[in-house]
């Protein structure tokens, strides 16, 4: 059923190298003044999604597809992009980067899905100043929208952290895009809970989490190896845990988002149970007690089947597979990931 959502191959190798010489060369030009905030003070910052604008009632406009194509060959909504020029000139470096970087064709899992589901209207992906740290989904307008501040935040954070353990610029770049990849995939969960009118009966906000969760794990890129995936959703994890001091008070209980300390532990249960054998040292590293552990293979398996049950009716007629198509795209997509796991340089 997980391989039901396998559908190609992304072109992530390009993406990374863009992306770390884009990086690179935005870090050199801040130089002179280098966005690196101790740690401590950038876990402080809380990080509160706004709650969505009150829903007005949406177009039902269908994306029109074009006469000549076939029905069955139909494809997919297509997403579009934008880089709004900040009125703070203290946010314009994020600006900057953003389109340098183009950091919103930087998520794969996004860019896949582009064209891949029919949906009642296009999602538009925004990066624009919201006066606070956040990124949300804007349900009157169908916008996915990354603040700059939180872009600043985590690269703030990514930096702090990166410097704290002796890291690399590849690894506060691998850090921001880690976050970044996990956020604006929650985000397109809101986006797609609302759009496809998808039941959820649990909180939204732990069931796009797992969405997140499933869609990184079961997107599978011939570029980077599971083990690459894993370790990203460790850095999605760590984000979490990083922004919870543990000061609950009764607002925190309240709100609709489980806290830090929670989403963290979830995220590891869903990567330990999607193969406990392969991802055994999440539970030996203490990142996951034992007691949760036991039941994560059936709690990661069954949120990753029942998310895929209610996302299959929606993949356009142009990219729907049969199963032996299925089967030879992932046994050849495999063997890429071996070859990548196996291979002593960077292609
Ligand atoms: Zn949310």
């Amino acid at each position: 059923m997980v391989q039901k959502i396998i559908i190609g191959i992304l072109a992530a190798a390009l993406i990374a190298v863009c992306s770390i010489w884009g990086y690179s060369a935005w870090q050199a030009k801040q130089a002179a003044a280098p966005v690196v905030a101790p740690l401590a003070t950038a876990a402080a910052v809380p990080v509160k999604p706004v709650k969505p604008v009150e829903a007005i009632t949406p177009p039902a406009e269908v994306v029109p597809v074009a006469a000549e194509v076939p029905a069955e060959k139909a494809d997919g909504t297509h997403f579009t992009y934008e880089y709004v020029s900040p009125r703070n000139p203290d946010l314009l470096p994020m600006y900057n980067m953003a389109r340098e970087i183009d950091v919103l064709k930087q998520l794969p899992e996004v860019n896949q899905l582009d064209g891949w589901l029919t949906l009642p209207r296009p999602i538009h992906y925004i990066a624009a100043e919201c006066g606070t740290v956040n990124a949300f989904y804007a349900k009157d307008k169908g916008d996915i929208v990354l603040c700059y501040e939180m872009l600043e935040f985590l690269v703030r954070q990514g930096a702090a952290m990166t410097q704290a353990s002796g890291g690399s610029t590849r690894d506060q770049l691998n850090y921001l895009m880690a976050n970044l990849r996990f956020l604006m995939l929650h985000e397109t969960g809101h986006a797609l809970v609302d759009m496809l009118d998808l039941p959820s009966t649990g909180r939204e906000e732990d069931a796009v989490d797992q969405l997140a969760t499933t869609l990184m794990l079961s997107f599978v890129s011939a570029d980077e190896s599971a083990g690459d995936i894993a370790q990203k959703l460790q850095l999605a994890a760590t984000f979490f845990i990083a922004t919870d001091d543990g000061q609950h008070d009764m607002a925190t209980y309240a709100d609709e988002h489980s806290v830090g300390a929670q989403r963290y532990f979830n995220l590891q249960c869903m990567v330990y149970g999607h193969n406990p054998g392969k991802y055994l040292r999440i539970v030996t590293s203490g990142r996951l007690p034992e007691a949760r552990a036991l039941r994560c293979e059936e709690e990661s398996k069954q949120i990753t089947r029942n998310w895929m049950r209610l996302i299959e009716p929606n993949i356009a007629p142009k990219h729907r597979m049969t199963a032996e198509e299925e089967r030879a795209k992932i046994e050849e997509i495999q063997r890429k990931q071996v070859d990548n796991a196996q291979a002593p340089y960077m292609r």
